[in-house]
């Protein structure tokens, strides 16, 4: 089972990687975006971690709600509303319970990526972040973290020669090809966190 701690630890896992990959989220930015991306995420996820120490949320499902909440009030670009709305919506399906198990995370983020979708309009194949959550969300089925983490990376690195179809990079149309798009890479962080606050 898994308590509010562990999400706890997968929201800090994720600020400290933002953190440190900054820099390189923001150089895939810049070729096919307006060079930001790392620099959006670092600003959401330090207010993240921030409201968690301030507010101390006890359940999993209010861990998830409140990163989301911070992330979609902090985050200027694209990527705030769509990251906020997979983690309050992945919360919101959580529920109140004090644990959750992990096929139940597995069924509430995939409620979190169908929300991605609907909100951002993309699909698999569309070169966005949606290129490796869903692979992540099939590979975590009852709680393989290792799995999920190779899949969204996998995932992001097959964005590469991919048009973009969604987002800033698609008005590159042709010249978007070629380059590792930064929110399927900032996806693939994240879902390495939850390998992380697993213990891996
Ligand atoms: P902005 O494009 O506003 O500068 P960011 O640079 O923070 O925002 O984020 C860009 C990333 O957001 C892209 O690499 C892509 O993965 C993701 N993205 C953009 N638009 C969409 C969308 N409609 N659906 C899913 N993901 C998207
Ligand atoms: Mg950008």
């Amino acid at each position: 089972m898994l308590d509010a701690d562990f999400f706890r630890r997968w929201m800090t896992a994720t600020t400290a990687s933002v953190d440190r990959e900054a820099e390189r989220l923001t150089a895939l930015d810049s070729p096919i975006g307006d060079a930001d991306h790392g620099s959006n995420l670092q600003r959401g996820f330090r207010a993240v971690a921030a409201a968690l120490e301030k507010e101390a949320p006890q359940t999993p499902g209010a861990v998830l709600v409140l990163a989301g909440r911070q992330l979609i009030s902090t985050v200027g670009g694209a990527s705030g509303p769509l990251y906020g709305t997979l983690l309050r919506r992945t919360g919101k399906a959580l529920g109140d319970a004090s644990e959750v198990g992990e096929a139940q995370l597995t069924e509430a983020l995939r409620a979190g990526v169908d929300a991605v979708m609907t909100l951002g309009g993309a699909a698999p194949g569309d070169k966005t972040m949606i290129d490796a959550l869903v692979p992540a969300v099939e590979a975590l089925g009852d709680g393989d973290f290792a799995a999920a983490r190779a899949a969204a990376e996998e995932g992001a690195l097959a964005t590469t020669p991919m048009l973009a179809r969604k987002g800033r990079a698609s008005y590159l149309g042709e010249r978007s090809i070629g380059h590792q798009d930064p929110g399927a890479t900032s996806s693939s962080l994240l879902v390495a966190a939850l390998a992380e606050a697993d213990g891996e």
